[in-house]
This record gives structure tokens, C-alpha cells and sequence, in this order.
């Protein structure tokens, strides 16, 4: 069957392997039909990905077709069309104990940790498997970008009407703005890039967005008539960005780290207890979320329309793939049919 696999940093190959043909214990075969790529990927191309290790299959955000499945407690069946949830968890540790799957103290992300979809047949868990009868496999490969939103969102527990600055623009904080207005929040995007803020604007119809930069929090404050907001969402990854988000939430405001960086995030003490705020980690998602997402995308509440920007078939995608680290191509998600 068709694989690509990443050897080193900046060296894909296109091959062929063995397909599996047999399947365990609670597990199926699906079939690969499209992946999308995101910035796990892109970091691993680039060798910037921490503890990654090479060579590995990528391909996590997989839309599939179960090929072969036993009995389950789904009623999944041979030809259902899936989202793939990749975080494989233990099922015993104090996490997945408490229903933080995503948490897991030995979790393993398929197509990162663990060779992933950019093949035609793998074998996954059932119970990681969520079907649609309505969404198209592009739609179910998305579940997974969506899915970091959602579950950013469903912790920062928002009461409609309230204003959530989301701050990055980039796949993942478009997600977070998305499921922020689902939850009745009065969005503000906040980023460097016009073009992403035009496109936060347009295409998915988010109230308010601001340029960064020294005018931005005047500017923040005047469209939340001198309160700020309440809820802020940093999906920049960036550590100056983290550090400055502080200073934009609203007495008794929420902080949500969404994306991460590899150093230490300080603040002042005496800002963080005169606002009494609260700071949260959010990472992955959990079954629940998968289902929710699927929910909003098969009642419209989601348009997954504006996401896709740049295809590619197994054959060509080698080529492609340079040009989607580049930020002037305009690219929020490449898809890949296999
Ligand atoms: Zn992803
Ligand atoms: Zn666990």
C-alpha cells in the first residue's frame, strides 16, 4: 500500500508496505481517505517538534472508512465514515481514571509518537473511532484541529455574552474563536497578521478583531466599554505573547493557555491576586468533545467551509508540503487525499 514516510527532518519518501490484514482485540481496520496537516506536522518537517523521533509515518487528523470490525459496543459497522480521535491513552492512570484521556500520563498522539496515517489501511481502537452519517470525509478530517478548540472552550466554562479575546489567529485559535461564538461569547481576535484578522473577520464572521501592537489594549478596552475581557485565550504558543496576555483580562477573568513553548511563563503576583484571575492549561481533547464537534458540524452551528486552503493527493504531496510552512501562501489547512 501507499506510505510516505518522514525519514529526518526535511526528507519525506513515497513507498509502498505491507497493509495490515488482521486486527485485535477492540481494534478495526479503517481506510485512510484524507488527513490534513497541521503544525505538529510542519514541526516535525522542520525538526522542530520536541522529543520526536525519526523516521515516522505522519497523520493524525484522519477522515476514514472502517474496512474491517467485530462486535462493538458503537454498533460501528464495515463502510462507516470516521474522525479519528489520535490520543491513545492507558485507560488506568489518575487521568483516564478522572475522564482526562487527554491527559494521560502515557499518552501516545498516533502520527506523532506512534506511526500514523499517511497510509492507505492502519489498524485504531474502536472506542477512538466517531462516526458521521452527514460529514464528508474532508469535514471528519478536521475534527481533530477543531477538537483543540472545542476542548479549549469547554474549560474556560463560558457564560453567553461574555467577551473572550482570543489572541493568534493561526488553525488552532480560529478553532478556539469558532467554538467561543458557539458558546454565545462576543469574540475579539487578536494577532500581527492583517490578513489572518481579515480572514477572522469574513470568513467566520467574528465581531471584532484588533492589530497587536502598543495601541491594543486601549483599543481592546474601549470595545469592552473600559471592563476588558473576561475570558482570554493565548494560542500563540509565543513566551512574550503569554506574558503580556495578563494584562488584557478583566477583574476575575480566565486565562487560557491553549498553545505552549518550551520555557517558563512568570507574571505579577500582586496583578494575578488583586483580579482574584483564574489560569488554566488546556491540551488535546477527550471523546466527548469529538462528539460535540461532530454534533455542531453536522447542525451548521460549524462551517467548516472557509478551513480547507490547499489540497494535495499522496502523489503529490512531497512536493507541496515546503510551500505550507511558508505563512504567504495563505494556507489555514492543507488536505491530503490518499
Ligand atoms: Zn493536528
Ligand atoms: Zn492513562
Amino acid at each position: 500500500m501507499k506510505t510516505i514516510i518522514l525519514e529526518t527532518p526535511g526528507q519525506f519518501t513515497f513507498t509502498h508496505t505491507f497493509a495490515p490484514e488482521t486486527f485485535g482485540e477492540g481494534e478495526a481496520l479503517v481506510r485512510v481517505w484524507r488527513i490534513g496537516i497541521c503544525g505538529t506536522d510542519l514541526h516535525a518537517y522542520r525538526g522542530r517538534q520536541p522529543f520526536f523521533t525519526y523516521p515516522r509515518i505522519l497523520g493524525h487528523e484522519l477522515g476514514v472508512e472502517v474496512l474491517a470490525i467485530g462486535d462493538n459496543p458503537q454498533g460501528l459497522k464495515v463502510g462507516d465514515k470516521c474522525a479519528v480521535e489520535p490520543y491513545l491513552n492507558c485507560g488506568t492512570c489518575i487521568a483516564c481514571r478522572r475522564g482526562r484521556t487527554n491527559c494521560c500520563a502515557s499518552l501516545k498522539v498516533l502520527g506523532v509518537h506512534t506511526d500514523g496515517g499517511m497510509r492507505e489501511i492502519i489498524c485504531v481502537p474502536v472506542n477512538k473511532l466517531h462516526r458521521s452519517e452527514k460529514l464528508s470525509l474532508e469535514q471528519l478530517a478536521l475534527v481533530e484541529t477543531l477538537g483543540i478548540g472545542a476542548h479549549a472552550v469547554q474549560r474556560a466554562q463560558i457564560e453567553a455574552g461574555e467577551y473572550a479575546l482570543v489572541i493568534g489567529a493561526g488553525p488552532i485559535g480560529l478553532g478556539v474563536m469558532q467554538f467561543a461564538q458557539a458558546a454565545g461569547a462576543n469574540v475579539i481576535a487578536l494577532d500581527v497578521n492583517a490578513q489572518r484578522l481579515a480572514f477572522c473577520q469574513q470568513q467566520l464572521k467574528v465581531p471584532h478583531a484588533v492589530l497587536a501592537g502598543e495601541s491594543a489594549l486601549n483599543t481592546i478596552r474601549d470595545l469592552t466599554e473600559g471592563d476588558l475581557p473576561t475570558i482570554v485565550f493565548d494560542a500563540t504558543g509565543n513566551a512574550e505573547s503569554m506574558h503580556r496576555a495578563f494584562q488584557f483580562l478583566a477583574p476575575t477573568g480566565k486565562l487560557i493557555f491553549v498553545g505552549l513553548f518550551l520555557g517558563d511563563v512568570t507574571f505579577a503576583d500582586p496583578d494575578f491576586h488583586r483580579r482574584e484571575l483564574t489560569l488554566l492549561a488546556t491540551r488535546n481533547a477527550t471523546s466527548a468533545d469529538f462528539r460535540h464537534i461532530l454534533h455542531l458540524i453536522e447542525t451548521g452551528v460549524i462551517d467548516t467551509n472557509p478551513w480547507i486552503t490547499h489540497q494535495a493527493t499522496a502523489e503529490t504531496m512531497i512536493e507541496q508540503f515546503p510551500s505550507w510552512l511558508q505563512a504567504e501562501t495563505g494556507v489555514i489547512k492543507a488536505v491530503v487525499s490518499f
